[in-house]
Formats: structure tokens, sequence, C-alpha cells
């Protein structure tokens, strides 16, 4: 049995941090600014791709200054592994009517595209007004298909990172901040 000492998500697990606390803080202000702006007056229908964009829409739409509906779609890849397992799953549609809304789509980290482009063509269909996606974190070296975001928080180097939001099987998403785990934390085969 492990201890509740061993699951507490902590500094100490990282090795490096590649976005702090406070840079998201800031980050995540100037980019509700620059998302209010674009859409003018217009409401937004905001879709969250959960659970690692949890947190970020959280704040994220704290910051924005019109009026939002918000929905959320579950999306399956990763599952426990820190490599994808390749095509996307719709685990959880929409619940709420997007024809003819302004939607904007949040994801956590654009990879390798797979999982946006896939999500925003599902959405396409629903005949919104307009559909915009923005994410936290993009790994531009990634990409396997092509697909760029609207609005992106931070381009990052290709490595795996946990934090505010993003796990490794489903732990660490409380972190404050952003970073790369330490190797022998990346795959301990008691966690999968
Ligand atoms: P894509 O379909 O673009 O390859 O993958 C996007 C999804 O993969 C993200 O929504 C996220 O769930 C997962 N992902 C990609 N890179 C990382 C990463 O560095 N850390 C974590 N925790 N998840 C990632
Ligand atoms: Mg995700």
């Amino acid at each position: 049995m492990r201890t509740t000492k061993n699951l507490l998500p902590t500094y100490q697990d990282l090795e490096e941090i590649i976005v702090s606390e406070s840079m998201i803080r800031r980050r995540v202000r100037t980019l509700g600014a620059e998302i209010s702006a674009a859409f003018g007056g217009e409401e937004i229908t905001a879709v969250a791709i959960i659970n690692g964009a949890l947190l970020f829409a959280a704040d994220l739409l704290r910051e924005v200054r019109q009026p939002i509906r918000l929905d959320c779609i579950r999306v399956s890849s990763y599952r426990n592994e820190t490599r994808s397992l390749g095509k996307p799953e719709i685990v959880h549609s929409l619940t709420i009517d997007i024809a003819n809304r302004h939607v904007l789509l949040l994801d956590d980290v654009l990879d390798t595209g797979k999982t946006l482009s896939a999500v925003v063509n599902l959405i396409k269909k629903l005949n919104p007004a307009s559909v915009k996606t923005c994410v936290l974190l993009d790994k531009k070296g990634r990409r396997e298909v092509d697909f760029e975001a609207d609005f992106v928080g931070f381009s990052i180097p290709d490595q795996f990172v946990v934090g505010y939001g993003l796990d490794f099987a489903e732990r660490y998403r409380n972190l404050p901040c952003i970073g790369v785990l330490k190797s022998h934390l990346q795959n301990p085969p008691e966690w999968h």
C-alpha cells in the first residue's frame, strides 16, 4: 500500500520548471484580454477539453469580459502513458447546443494536433457561427497534422510536462506550475 506522503504532488518530483506559477498568472490575464478583444461584444460558447484544460479554463474564463456559456468534452488519447496511443477517442460529447454560436475550444497542450483537429471537425459539423481554438501550451516541433491554434499561452520544447491541469497517470494536475518530471518517476509500473 502506498502512503499518502508518496502520493502528494510535489515540486521535488520535478526535474525542471518550464513555466512558473507567476508566468502562468500573467499570461492567462493577457490571453483573456486578447480573447475578449477578438470576440468583440459577442457571447462566447467555451468548450473545454477535460480533464487537462480544467484548471486553465477556470482561470482563463474569469479573465474574459463578455458573457460565456460553458461546456466540456472528454477526449482520451494518452491514457496513463507519456506517449500518444494514436487516434483520439471522444468519450463524452457536448451537452449544449452550439449551432450559430461563437465557439472557443480550450485545450491544455497542442502536441501532434490530432486531438484538436478531430474535435474541431466534430464541432464544425454542428454548424457553429465560428470556431476558435486556445491552448495553454504549444509543442510546435511535435505536429503530425497541420493545425495551429488561434490563441497560445506558451510555446514549449518537445518534453512531456505535468502541472496546472496536466497529469501523469492522473497525478500532478494540482501543481501550480508546469514542469518536467524526474525520469525515474515517468514510468513506475504500480501507477498504471
Ligand atoms: P495531440 O492530439 O495534439 O497529440 O495531443 C493533445 C493531448 O495530449 C493533450 O490534450 C494532452 O492531453 C496530451 N498531451 C500532450 N503532450 C502532453 C504533455 O506533455 N503532458 C501531458 N500531461 N499531456 C500531454
Ligand atoms: Mg488533454
